[in-house]
């Protein structure tokens, strides 16, 4: 797409040599064998029951063609058959009559050269099903079968029995073995909470020894272990349709819809190992989520696929939850998450449902978007990111310490400290806690442990090493005291790399207490992590703080505390202990690298109060440990999602113009154009520019090369732009 307020001229000229310094070329991990990297767009048409014999095949295949989509996702079976099923109990729509939709879309999308999935959803059953085999429904903790929750006449099924692992197993072989489709992929496989059903309570009497967990005690050793039972379950059960799938067409695979961040159910270092691709299923922005989160969800799976191919599945609907799963938003809203999910790696993955058009207010925009996808996918088929820092994210933690309270106690954290490095304009990408090892870790120069509570003696081990290497660490709050099962140490496993020692205790609330910014008394110098509060010698402090004691000498903190005072009554406001030298921060070297650590929740709190001077120190702690010049620095107003990626012959930096009032809601209604940003980029291994060009202005760009890096302006963006060198 064009954007008219850039049609500024930009020249081409010729690169003015420089030195050979920059970023290390570095050997990218090779993608899977087989299908899965080919397809760069998808399109999913997830028909409704009364679609055969009613919606348009030809426009579907038009509208596929236009948009370049060059695989599709399509609806074959489970809960309703789109095709003629010979399986007993495989419920087919009762419009479907002698047609066969599902075989007619594949058909057309094989003659557009597509990739083509099929989708099964095993989620509920209708009452015949129910009525032969009252063992494959679910059961709630009274003991009763459970109904479907949204529409009572059909049943919800059992995940973990033979309902998924006998019925629907035949299913797949069948859809499979009629249309030769590249794989299979299901949607609400993994179960629909806790079921008390006969083959749940045996399966796990005999897996475990002891009785279905009932209540919701997070301390009972039964939920911990049917957690893990479960686990190993859908596992299992991925396994078994893989093999199935493949001994039908071993170039076909299972694609679960499964997978996210810290509170995703499913391990993603298995999942990671299991899938040749995967989706992201966050269909849209919703409530006061922050228009970045697509790419987060980008950089999580990329932590355990690696080098694989992920998409990001997006509806074109309003995603709340009233679910009005026929609607059509405003187009910034879509375009807004879809550029998002590209900048950070996603390919795109429109998912309509059904194939009857009440509104057609998407299609231009979600065809704006893939014909601009497509007219510059060299540049964006990715090799790897050459963000230098990563945030670490942890399901262990989120299961162990999160608990009840994932969100609050874990996520939060990260969402601060992910909203303080967009706004600082740092590339990042994340990391997992399973991948922790030298060969996962050392692309990255600093590792980013935003309140990650629970690690095991092992992990504790590889960061050490990470660090010791010459890598940088910033941890905040409870980091590594607590084991991964979730037990309380009596000492932080990172202690030593700290240089503070747990003191015992934690205040979880603190109201009305400071910070004291310090100076060196000898140079009256502050510490680099202070830059840019020189006006003022304190600020606020966060909500919690773990007590700490320094390990041995630790002269001039930069940050010290002064304590919480009465905030009321008014007469009483002033503090009564004006300066301590407890240390709020822990700064130091060791090894070759070097550690900040806040002992208090410095990114949670960001999270909630949004305070600049908190902004300023997260932002700081990462320069001043990762010690060497960002791969990208973007100078300008307003607030921009940067990426930057090799791909073969070439680099990109994406900038994402999320500048929006939002109205302190969170909805988007249009974009506000940024003034010029001026961007030096570091080329990898000292490598020269031959070309520069701005892929959503469609302009060459000019650029002025020296010392290994470009520097350019851009005048202004829209809602993206994609700065690409060519190497
Ligand atoms: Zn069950």
């Amino acid at each position: 797409m064009t954007n008219p307020l850039n049609r500024r001229d930009f020249l081409r000229t010729a690169a003015i040599g420089g030195s050979a310094v920059g970023l290390p070329a570095q050997t990218p991990t090779p993608a899977s064998e087989g299908w899965f990297d080919r397809p760069m767009r998808w399109a999913q048409l997830t028909l409704v029951e009364d679609d055969p014999g009613k919606y348009d095949l030809a426009f579907w295949l038009d509208y596929f063609k236009r948009t370049h989509s060059d695989a599709a996702c399509l609806s074959a079976g489970g809960c309703v058959a789109y095709y003629p099923t010979k399986i007993p109990l495989h419920y087919r729509s009762q419009w479907l009559g002698d047609k066969d939709p599902f075989g007619d879309l594949l058909a057309g999308c094989r003659k557009l050269n597509m990739v083509v999935i099929a989708r099964t959803d095993p989620h509920a059953a209708h009452q015949d099903v129910y009525d032969a085999h009252p063992d494959w429904i679910a059961v709630d903790a009274s003991g009763a079968k459970r109904r479907h929750p949204v529409m009572p006449e059909l049943w919800t099924t059992c995940a973990l029995g033979p309902y998924n692992f006998q019925f629907m197993t035949e299913i797949t072989k069948e859809i499979v073995s009629m249309y030769k489709v590249d794989g299979i992929f299901s949607n609400r496989w993994s179960g629909s909470g806790m079921c008390y059903c006969e083959h749940c309570r045996s399966n796990f009497k005999a897996a475990s020894g002891m009785d279905l967990p009932r209540g919701s005690n997070p301390a009972d050793p039964a939920r911990r272990a049917h957690a893990e039972w479960r686990e190993q379950r859908l596992f299992e059960l991925w396994r078994l349709w893989d093999s199935e799938i493949r001994k039908i067409n071993p170039a076909a695979r299972y694609i679960p819809n499964s997978g996210g961040g810290a509170t995703s159910q499913l391990d993603m270092k298995t999942v990671g190992e299991l899938a040749p691709t995967l989706f992201a299923d966050r269909q849209a922005r919703r409530g006061l989520m922050a228009p970045w989160a697509n790419g987060k969800n980008g950089k999580e799976y990329r932590s355990t696929m690696g080098r694989k191919a992920i998409g990001g599945i997006f509806s074109v609907g309003v995603e709340e939850p009233y679910r009005w799963k026929d609607s059509v938003q405003n187009a910034a809203e879509i375009r807004m998450w879809v550029l998002d999910g590209t900048a950070n790696g996603l390919r795109p993955w429109f998912t309509k449902f059904g194939a009857t058009l009440h509104d057609r207010r998407w299609l231009k925009v979600v065809e704006d978007t893939y014909v601009w996808h497509y007219r510059n996918e060299r540049y964006l088929r990715n090799e790897e990111p050459l963000a230098r820092v990563a945030m670490v994210y942890s399901q262990q933690t989120a299961r162990n310490y999160g608990a009840e309270r994932p969100a609050a106690r874990l996520e939060d954290h990260t969402l601060g400290y992910y909203q303080a490095l967009i706004e600082a304009r740092i590339p990042f990408e994340m990391a997992h806690e399973g991948l922790l090892d030298a060969a996962h870790t050392d692309q990255f120069k600093t590792l980013i442990l935003p309140n990650i509570a629970a690690l095991s003696n092992k992990q504790c081990d590889q960061i050490r090493e990470f660090v010791q290497r010459g890598g940088g660490v910033v941890a905040t709050y409870e980091t590594s005291l607590y084991n991964e099962k979730g037990a309380r140490r009596d000492n932080f496993g990172l202690s030593d790399l700290f240089g503070a020692s747990f003191a015992g205790q934690l205040d979880a609330r603190m109201q009305n207490s400071y910070l004291t910014l310090e100076s060196d008394p000898a140079t009256g110098k502050r510490h680099p992590i202070l830059a840019g509060l020189d006006d003022t010698g304190r600020i606020i402090n966060g909500v919690s703080r773990v007590h700490t004691r320094k390990n041995g000498s630790y002269p001039n903190p930069p940050l010290t505390l002064i304590p919480s005072y009465p905030d009321l009554p008014m007469e009483a406001v002033f503090p009564r202990v004006p300066k301590t030298d407890i240390p709020e921060v822990y700064v130091r070297e060791f090894g070759k690298g070097r550690v900040v650590y806040f002992p208090w929740d410095i990114d949670r709190t960001f999270w909630e109060v949004m305070s600049t001077d908190h902004w300023k120190l997260m932002k700081n702690a990462v320069d001043w440990v990762t010690n060497e010049p960002r791969p990208v620095t973007v100078t300008g107003p307003g607030i921009l999602d940067v990426t930057m990626w090799r791909q073969k012959e070439s680099v990109t930096v994406h900038l994402v113009n999320l500048t929006n009032p939002m109205m302190m809601k969170g909805p988007i209604r249009e974009f506000i154009p940024t003034p010029p940003q001026t961007v030096t980029i570091r080329l990898p291994g000292g490598r020269k520019a031959k070309k520069a060009q701005l892929l959503v202005s469609d302009r060459m760009a000019r650029v002025h090369e020296a010392n290994g890096s470009v520097r350019l302006t851009i005048p202004s963006i829209l809602d993206h732009e994609v700065v690409a060198i060519d190497l």
